[in-house]
């Protein structure tokens, strides 16, 4: 195959690599000119100058888009940054992440929202922000959303925390819908959960720990299809990580409702059983639950059910974390360890094509980013495909390599990876922004 016409402009090749597109795997070579690909074809000799990634034995696939990453600033900067997490993010094959609003003070108006997006820019990968639904994430008010959607903010949420109003809800949902925007709930009734820090089950009852019922999550997934039936709006769950609420969502989308879900990589992956040893890093909010839960989040992945692998990376610093059990704040980290685990996990089931998907043009959707919003300066279109004209914002994994989890390695300032010394089959290679290689060969450029 030939050259692109104009190759002395060509600035990135990536060479060997398999692209993972719509229709297929394919052989090819990829190049790229300034932040756009240029060609895609079985070879491309590389002009002098550019910059060569060998992708052999690797899939090239779109970057990935987590709608949920908790990156802790402001307030909380010895747990992470938003730079931190952007290079997390990056080193993970993230081309863009949803910032969640639970920071100090949280992200409910205009000015905190800037200060994010601020500190995103020039970062390696992509920041986005979801605004609050309730003024300080307090479920009593609504947040001035109209504000914070003329800056380009498309997803909100009081994440860590369920609005539990259900009139309340009701009236974000009207709100949201006029603004055309989403609203995400972490589903949680308060009230069925409290005081309790693990899955409530076989195992809490051995391990006297208080426990969470699953009925606290599915009791506020069925209120808000309701919800989502009385409004029109759309609804997205977040975390979801139970039998009964893959199941809830299933139907509301049977019936045609805009709902959507995510499910975190540590809930396709992780059991009850874990927390046996009282270890705090594997306290998770909703908790770590059952196999057969498990399996059904897994099979909900599989059956287009659950639209998004999100990671719901929440780092905590070390000195919060080291407490009992009780008392340690729940969440884990989740963006360098998401693509290999989900591999790991759903490969055997789906092609690379619908892995892929999973983890970016379908949250690329649901966080609308796959188009260039003018409000938001800085940001490129998301999640793919690979293909001549699109943006560069690309994820090259080798299928084989291993990833080994070593807590003292990661990019981000905490070290609550629940997969510590654990190998994981596949591994992120390079990740290329807008054109430019952020990661090569695992580690992170900038
Ligand atoms: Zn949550």
């Amino acid at each position: 195959m030939a050259d692109p016409a104009d190759s002395s402009r060509v600035t990135l090749v990536i060479r060997g690599g398999t692209v993972v597109g719509p229709e297929g795997l394919r052989r090819v070579d990829v190049a790229i000119s300034g932040t756009t690909i240029a060609a895609v074809a079985e070879s491309i000799e590389p002009p002098s100058g550019a910059t060569v990634l060998d992708a052999a034995g690797c899939l090239v696939g779109p970057g990935l888009v987590d709608l949920h990453a908790h990156l802790r600033q402001p307030g909380r900067e010895e747990a992470e940054t938003v730079e931190s997490g952007a290079r997390a993010a990056a080193l993970g094959g993230y081309t863009a992440v949803v910032a969640m609003p639970n920071t100090e003070p949280p992200i409910d108006s205009a000015g905190v929202a800037k200060e994010v997006l601020a500190l995103g820019a020039g970062c390696p990968a992509e920041v986005a922000v979801a605004g609050a639904i309730t003024v300080g994430r307090a479920g009593t008010a609504l947040a001035p959303m109209g504000e914070l959607a003329a800056l380009g903010v498309s997803l909100f949420t009081d994440d860590g925390a369920g609005v539990q109003d259900g009139g309340l809800m009701r009236r974000a949902l009207d709100y949201a819908k006029g603004l055309g925007v989403t609203l995400a709930q972490h589903c949680e009734e308060e009230r069925l959960a409290a005081g309790g820090a693990m899955h409530e089950g076989c195992w809490s009852s051995r391990l006297g720990i208080p426990g969470v019922p699953a009925a606290a999550e599915e009791a506020m997934v069925a209120r808000d299809v309701s919800l989502s039936r009385l409004t029109g709006a759309a609804v997205h769950f977040l975390h979801l990580s139970t039998a009964g609420s893959v199941e809830l969502v299933r139907r509301a989308k049977a019936e045609g409702l805009p709902v959507t879900a995510e499910a975190a990589p540590h809930h396709i992956l992780l059991t009850h059983d874990l927390v046996a040893g009282y270890d705090p890093v594997f306290k998770v909010n909703p908790p770590l639950r059952p196999a057969e839960d498990v399996a059904a989040v897994v099979a909900g992945l599989c059956d287009g059910t659950v639209d998004a692998i999100a990671t719901d990376h929440a780092p905590h610093a070390p000195e919060t974390k080291d407490v009992p059990f009780d008392e340690a704040p729940p969440g884990m980290l989740g963006l360098q360890t998401a693509l290999p685990l989900a591999w790991e996990v759903l490969s055997p089931h789906l092609s690379p094509e619908r892995v892929f998907a999973l983890m970016s043009s379908q949250p690329a959707v649901i966080a609308r980013l796959t188009a260039t919003d003018p409000r938001l300066v800085g940001h490129s279109a998301q999640g793919g495909p690979v293909e001549v004209g699109v943006t560069a914002n690309l994820c090259v994994f080798d299928p084989t390599a291993a990833t080994v989890v070593d807590p003292a390695g990661l990019a981000s300032r905490s070290r609550n990876t629940p997969y510590a010394g654990r190998t994981f089959t596949g591994a992120v290679r390079h990740t290329v922004l807008r054109g430019e290689a952020v990661v090569i060969d695992a580690v992170a450029q900038r």
